[in-house]
């Protein structure tokens, strides 16, 4: 059966969808069988691995007209790892599934088509606490958190962790915070330390590694590639790597 993470936070740009694509393809590299879930309607993951965006069917037409996975899953060029793409018209499956009666399982049921062919499954969330992120976290073993090493790091989440609680509490008792994931550290400013060690106090589920401020995270992406492939030996291609180690961990321990 497949282990199932959300990669979630409510604010934008804070680096979920750099963290899901690229963990996601260190995970796959190990010889897991791994699929990535796009469920934002910006669909960064999926033209971060260069696929083509609005091609095809989505993950909209899978939660809205229950298609099956199958159908939609693409390969990648690294090996082992599948997508299930996003598309824009995401944007209204909110308001399409809102009537619908499941509507907050609809993700984990379509899961069921494909349990027995993957070893994971990472999930990358839209920036909100909206229904397609319930639909995340009603799926999933864990939430990972990428934060940004920013003043006001901290503000949001308190009301993303009771998001996951209230998801625990009503639709999935299995659920757990998976760990934080502290991003674009920057070693020149006083200001990124402070921050990692205030997360640090206050969750212990902080990950060792964290991922530094790197250019070359900004420009893989663009050239519909993951960092392992474009930048291998750079300090943040290393930090995804260690990152990918913690997160298997975790998923492993389950
Ligand atoms: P989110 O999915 O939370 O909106 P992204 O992963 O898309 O965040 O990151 C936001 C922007 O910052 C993107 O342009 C991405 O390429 C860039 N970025 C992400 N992580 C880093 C990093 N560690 N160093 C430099 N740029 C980064
Ligand atoms: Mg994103």
């Amino acid at each position: 059966m497949a282990v199932v993470a959300a990669i979630a936070n409510q604010k934008g740009g804070v680096g979920k969808t750099t963290t899901a694509v690229n963990v996601a393809a260190y995970i796959a590299a190990k010889g897991n069988r791994v699929l990535l879930a796009d469920l934002d309607g910006q669909a960064n993951a999926t033209s971060a691995l260069g696929l083509s965006v609005g091609e095809g069917p989505s993950v909209h037409e899978v939660l809205v007209r229950s298609m099956p996975p199958g159908n939609v899953i693409r390969p990648t060029n690294v090996q082992g790892l599948h997508l299930l793409p996003s598309s824009p018209s995401l944007v209204a499956a909110e308001i399409e599934l809102a009537p619908q009666i499941g509507r907050e399982f609809k993700l984990r049921r379509s899961f069921q088509d494909i349990d027995g062919d993957y070893d994971f499954v990472l999930i990358d969330c839209p920036p909100a606490l909206n229904l397609l992120t319930v639909n995340a976290f009603s799926a999933s073993r864990y939430v990972f958190v990428p934060v940004q090493c920013e003043y006001l790091a901290l503000e949001g989440l308190s009301e993303l962790l009771s998001s996951i609680q209230m998801v625990k509490d009503n639709l999935n008792p299995q659920l757990e915070l998976g760990g934080i994931i502290m991003t674009m550290y920057d070693s020149r400013t006083a200001l990124s330390k402070e921050v990692v060690n205030e997360v640090r106090n206050h969750f212990p589920q902080t990950f060792k590694a964290v991922i530094p401020r790197n250019v070359r995270l900004a420009e893989a992406p663009s050239h519909g590639a993951t960092i392992m492939e474009y930048a291998p030996e750079s300090p943040a291609a290393k930090t995804y790597a260690a990152v990918a180690e913690e997160v298997l961990q975790r998923l492993r321990s389950k």
